[in-house]
């Protein structure tokens, strides 16, 4: 059995430590390939904590992994060695119902549902490894490619963050002629701006200060509002066809879904853990739609890189070593990160 250098966590309150894991030889339908970067999302983090359910330990975490094959199944005709690839945040599905037939694998129902990346019981019966590691083996359908003009460390964040902004901004119509809202620059905001950006959209932040504001304007924005002003949203109402709202804050958001135009769009992809407060009222005056959306299938994945490959759009970066995993999770929760880190996975020490 080939193995992976990794970085896990034993406990929620731990730090993570080097370790040794399990992959496969590729079956006929699969591919082996080198991680060579892979991305720190805040998802990560509520998981290796515990903080969405108890989570399966040893836990090595991970689900935008980036880097280069190694070995091609023999039935895989549409990857091969030394093609740049990634992986996002589901690795297999049931590939039979009506969510995975549509290309929405990560809300399939079939039997044992969509395996995640990392903490989740494979078809193997075995608790899947994520990113945190230097290889890793999986089905060829659930592969993605990376454009050759995108370096993999700044890539890498494409996989999760650039799909769970690019899929709505797409949906719901971001485009030239329209007012686009990005609420947070963080991970996933700050790719928003770029991709709404490169849509043609007109781009706004509505941010909590002005901190950012000079890389929010250079990432695209021609506009940046701090909510710490007073009166900030309410001199922003009825202006947006869409306010993408990538905080995970529980709050009300009553005020910023009025920022929307009539029949505009407010989506969520923050995912509040608690619940947020809305006054329905307010959306009769406007027709406004409320709605939320969770990554992407795989046929939109790709097209998501495709685009950012046209664009030249990737993350915003800071590298890290392996030894620095664990604070940089405190960092990500204190927002100290500009915009995402990414963990070489080149510093893993060999046990
Ligand atoms: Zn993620
Ligand atoms: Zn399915």
């Amino acid at each position: 059995m080939p193995t992976a250098r990794a970085y896990c966590i034993a406990a929620p309150d731990a730090p993570f430590h080097p370790t040794t894991i399990e992959r496969r030889e590729p079956s006929a339908d699969e591919v082996a390939f080198d991680v060579l970067f892979a991305g720190i999302c805040h998802s990560d983090i509520h998981t290796a904590r515990s903080e969405w359910g108890p989570a399966h330990y040893p836990l090595v975490p991970g689900h935008e992994l980036a880097g280069i094959v190694t070995k091609v199944g023999e039935n895989v005709t549409n990857f091969k060695i030394g093609d740049h690839v990634g992986v996002g945040c589901f690795i297999d599905s049931c590939r039979e119902c009506e969510s995975c037939l549509a290309g929405a694998e990560q809300f399939c129902t079939g039997p044992g549902r969509t395996i995640w990346t990392y903490n989740t019981l494979d078809r193997y019966a075995k608790y899947t490894d994520g990113g945190y590691s230097t290889a890793i083996t999986v089905d060829a359908k659930y592969l993605l490619h990376i454009p050759n003009s995108l370096p993999l460390a700044e890539a890498a964040p494409l996989l999760c963050a650039g799909i769970t902004t690019y899929s709505p901004l797409k949906k719901w119509g971001a485009g030239v002629g329209k007012k686009v809202a990005i609420v947070g620059m963080g991970g996933l905001g700050h790719v928003a701006v770029k991709i709404a950006h490169a849509m043609g959209a007109e781009v706004s932040v509505i941010s909590q200060t002005l901190s950012k504001e000079a890389d929010g304007r250079a990432f695209g924005a021609s506009d940046y509002v701090a909510t710490s002003e007073p009166g900030a949203l309410k001199r922003l109402a009825g202006t947006f066809d869409l306010v993408l709202s990538t905080v995970a804050a529980e709050e009300d958001i009553t005020p910023l879904v009025a920022t929307c135009k009539r029949g505009g769009v407010f989506v969520d992809v923050g995912m509040p853990a608690g619940k947020s407060q809305l006054a329905l009222r307010a959306l009769c005056g406007s027709q406004a739609v409320v709605a939320a959306s969770m990554i992407g299938g795989i046929r939109e994945t790709q097209e998501m890189l495709n685009f950012c490959g046209e664009h030249g759009i990737t993350a915003t970066v800071e590298i890290i070593s392996g030894d620095q995993i664990t604070q940089a999770y405190d960092n990500v929760v204190a927002s100290k990160v500009r915009y995402r880190y990414v963990i070489d996975t080149s510093t893993f020490p060999e046990n």
